[in-house]
C-alpha cells in the first residue's frame, strides 16, 4: 500500500494499533538498497506491521548540498518494499510534511535540537543545523506512525546516537534498534550516495573502510593512543580522497576519551569525486 497523506496515514494506520499489533517504522529517504533492506527485514522480523517511509526531507539539507538532486525512484523502492513484506509505504510530499508555504519561507517551523555536544562534531561540524533536520522529521513521523519500534542503521552512527538520546530526553514511547552497516563484498558501506560515483571513484572509495579496518587492527593489536591510531590513516589517503574528518569517540555519548578502548567508535568522512561519504566501526569485537 501506497500513501502520500498523513490523514490516510493514521486511518490505515489505526486498526493495527486497536489489535494490539505491533507497528515498526524504518525511516528513508528512498533510493533504497540492501543496507535499507535489512532494516526492513529487522522490522519484519521484530513487527506485525512494517511501515517504512520515503521522504527526502528538505530541511536536514544545507543550501550547498544535494537535494535536488538526491535520487529520487519510488516506483522501485515501492516494488522492493512490497517484495519484502512491508505492509505501508508512507510518502508524504514537502508540502504535505511542512504546509504548503514550505518552499518559500522554513523560519516558522517548530523544531526539535539535540545537545550541542552531540552535534558539534563529526557530521554536524560541517553540516550545520542538519541534525535539527533529522530530529526534527523522525519526530513527526513518529507521532505519524506512533510505531511501537523504529529501525536505524550504525552506518549514520551520530544520527543513531542523537535519535536515541531525542527518545530518552522526550520520553518517547518507541524503542529504538540499531542495524549493522551493510557492506559491499569490497568493504564499500552501501549508501545512496554511491549512485553518484563512478567505477573508479568506488574504487577510490575503498580508502574509507580500509582506514577504519586498519585502526581497528591496530587497536586490536594493543594500540590504545588515539592520535597513534588515527596516524595510521595518513598512509592509506591519496590525492583522490579528500578527508573532512576522522575521529574515534565513545560509542554511545559521542564523547573524546583518554584512551581507546572496547567501546570506542572510528568515524570517518571523506569527499570522492565531490561525493560525501561516511563510515565508522566499532574498535572493539
Ligand atoms: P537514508 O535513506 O540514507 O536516510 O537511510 C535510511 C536508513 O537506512 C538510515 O537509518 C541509515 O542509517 C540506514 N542505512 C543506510 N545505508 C545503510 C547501510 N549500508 N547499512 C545499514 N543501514 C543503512
Amino acid at each position: 500500500m501506497l500513501i502520500k497523506k498523513i490523514n490516510e496515514l493514521r486511518e490505515y494506520i489505526q486498526p493495527y494499533k486497536s489489535d494490539k499489533e505491533t507497528v515498526g517504522l524504518v525511516p528513508t529517504m528512498g533510493a533504497l538498497h540492501n543496507g535499507h533492506l535489512s532494516l526492513i527485514k529487522a522490522a519484519k522480523e521484530k513487527c506485525d506491521r512494517v511501515v517504512v517511509s520515503v521522504f527526502v526531507n528538505p530541511i536536514q539539507f544545507g543550501p550547498n548540498e544535494d537535494y535536488n538532486k538526491y535520487p529520487r525512484t519510488l516506483d522501485a523502492d515501492y516494488e522492493l518494499c512490497t517484495k519484502n513484506g512491508v505492509d505501508v509505504v508512507f510518502s508524504p510530499s514537502p508540502a504535505e510534511m511542512y504546509g504548503e508555504g514550505f518552499i518559500l519561507s522554513n523560519d516558522n517551523l517548530t523544531y526539535v535540537c539535540p545537545p550541542f555536544n552531540y552535534t558539534d562534531k563529526l557530521c554536524g561540524k560541517s553540516r550545520i543545523g542538519h541534525f535539527d533536520g533529522v530530529c526534527t522529521v523522525v519526530n513527526k513521523l513518529f507521532n505519524i506512525v506512533q510505531p511501537d519500534f523504529a529501525f536505524f542503521g550504525e552506518k549514520d552512527a551520530q544520527q543513531l546516537i542523537i535519535i536515541k538520546k531525542m527518545v530518552k530526553d522526550l520520553n518517547i514511547p518507541i524503542e529504538i534498534i540499531g542495524c549493522p552497516i551493510v557492506r559491499e563484498e569490497s568493504g564499500l558501506a552501501l549508501s545512496s550516495r554511491n549512485k553518484y560515483l563512478s567505477d573508479k571513484g568506488k574504487k577510490d572509495a575503498l580508502v574509507l573502510s580500509k582506514i577504519l579496518q586498519n585502526i581497528k587492527q591496530c587497536y586490536l593489536k594493543g594500540i590504545t593512543d588515539i592520535d597513534a591510531l588515527k596516524e595510521t590513516a595518513f598512509s592509506l589517503l591519496n590525492d583522490n580522497v579528500e578527508l573532512e574528518y576522522l575521529e574515534i569517540y565513545n560509542s554511545e555519548t559521542l564523547e573524546q576519551e583518554e584512551k581507546a578502548n572496547n567501546n570506542s567508535r572510528a568515524f570517518i568522512a571523506c569527499r570522492v569525486e565531490g561525493v560525501r561519504l561516511i563510515d565508522n566501526i566499532k574498535l572493539g569485537d
